[in-house]
């Protein structure tokens, strides 16, 4: 049966301790038992439904969690205290010294950077590869390949992620795909394709405020379960336990979603189709030339669109400044980083959010130094947006 994502959240069924309508906020580190040997089995792992210490699990988290299991279609899922601890406990649960990771090129800066520059302190190593062509995924498997990586919708260059295909490889050779799907919650549900684990940076469209930092990583109980071992769970000994305030307004948050994304993706749509009439060199996954068009219609929930990320490029990073400047004056929305917002955020990808990439591996991705990355915000007046942008055009020249 197909999983609808909307409906998954819709039908949660989570109360406050007195019928609040809100599930209730603990605010503690730690919690009581009445027999000691409940807590000895809760250590040993022999003894569900306790809550031992807010490391481990706290209730506010747990809600919040459930209803990312539930938004992505899997047993369980796991929230922290950013996207970037959601993606390095993943991937460090999985990866031992030795091991290998095939990821793509294009991913979040962050990230590439963590495979890059990071985890080769614990001798594991990464090959970054066209994530689009599959032979390359093929060939760069090795007997000590633990993991692809992947975005499903790639940062920044919009690169669609053949999940089913690329689950198909990993389960051919015993290894785990790990999607991010920051860019495309509702849209895409990577676990349902076939993922294994699914990590979000939440900070961005699930919270879609961005008054916090945050992070899920969504699986099987298993995989979740190993996560907070006491022993040898990475996120339990690294510890990016996210905050019960912060979870609880994230949980809100993650009700209004599937109207927020039907917005961010009809707007970028509208903006998009007219960057690309006035002659921009724009990137949009929802307009027919797009690589991957085709590709994220077999992938998507149609009912919430193509995502709100498009980007232009503007040919060198001279002409993306004064672009976004002008733009910024002129009320278009912030030049700030980040996504996901209800204002529209533009930055110029290969001198902030990527720039942790090395420029031979940028100009290898086809990143160019002009490049806009534009998070279309839910203005309701589009088109008035539009004018403004196209005003700002004509100060560029
Ligand atoms: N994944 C993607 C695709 C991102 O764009 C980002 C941040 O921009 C992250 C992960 C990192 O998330 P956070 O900033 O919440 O740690």
């Amino acid at each position: 049966m197909k999983h609808d994502p909307a409906k998954a959240i819709f039908d949660l069924k989570q109360f406050g301790e007195f019928g609040d309508v809100n599930p209730s906020i603990t605010d503690s580190a730690t919690y009581t038992f009445m027999q000691a040997k409940t807590m000895t089995d809760v250590f040993k792992g022999e003894q569900e439904g306790c809550y031992l210490y807010s490391r481990h699990w706290n209730p506010s988290n747990k809600y919040l969690a459930d209803a990312m299991a539930a938004l992505e279609g899997t047993e369980q899922a796991w929230v922290t205290a950013s996207g970037m601890s959601a993606i390095t406990c993943a991937i460090l649960q999985l990866c031992s010294s030795g091991d290998h990771i095939i990821s793509s090129m294009t991913t979040y800066g962050g990230t590439f950077a963590f495979l890059q520059n990071y985890a080769t302190k614990f001798n594991i190593k990464t090959t970054f590869v066209d994530i689009c062509d599959l032979e390359s995924v093929r060939k760069a498997i090795r007997p000590e390949t633990k993991l692809i990586y992947t975005e499903t919708m790639t940062n920044p260059m919009l690169q669609i992620s053949d999940i089913p295909a690329l689950a198909a490889i990993a389960n051919e050779h015993g290894i785990k795909l790990v999607v991010d799907n920051t860019f495309t919650p509702m849209i895409v549900q990577p676990a349902v394709l076939g993922a294994h684990v699914v990590v979000y940076s939440m900070t961005k469209f699930i919270n879609g405020k961005n008054d916090c930092v945050a992070g899920a990583i969504c699986s099987t109980a298993d995989f979740i379960n190993s996560l907070i071992d006491v022993n040898n769970g990475t996120s339990m000994l690294l510890g990016p336990v996210l905050d019960p305030l912060r979870s609880s307004s994230i949980l809100k948050n993650l009700h209004t979603l599937h109207i927020r994304m039907q917005q961010h993706s009809r707007n970028a749509l509208y903006l998009a189709g007219k960057m690309k009439e006035a002659g921009l060199k724009v990137s949009y996954p929802g307009l027919p030339e797009h690589k991957g068009h085709e590709l994220m219609k077999k992938l998507m929930n149609p009912d919430f669109g193509f995502g709100g990320i498009l980007t232009v490029d503007l040919g060198t990073s001279e002409k993306a400044a004064r672009f976004m400047e002008i733009m910024e004056m002129h009320d278009v929305g912030y030049l700030a980083v980040s996504l996901g917002y209800f204002k529209t955020l533009f930055s110029n990808s290969g001198r902030s959010t990527s720039s942790e990439v090395p420029q031979e591996i940028q100009d290898e991705m086809g990143m160019s130094e002009g490049l806009v990355r534009f998070s279309v915000g839910l203005d309701h007046d589009i088109e008035a947006t539009w004018q403004r942008i196209r005003h700002c055009l004509d100060m560029m020249d």
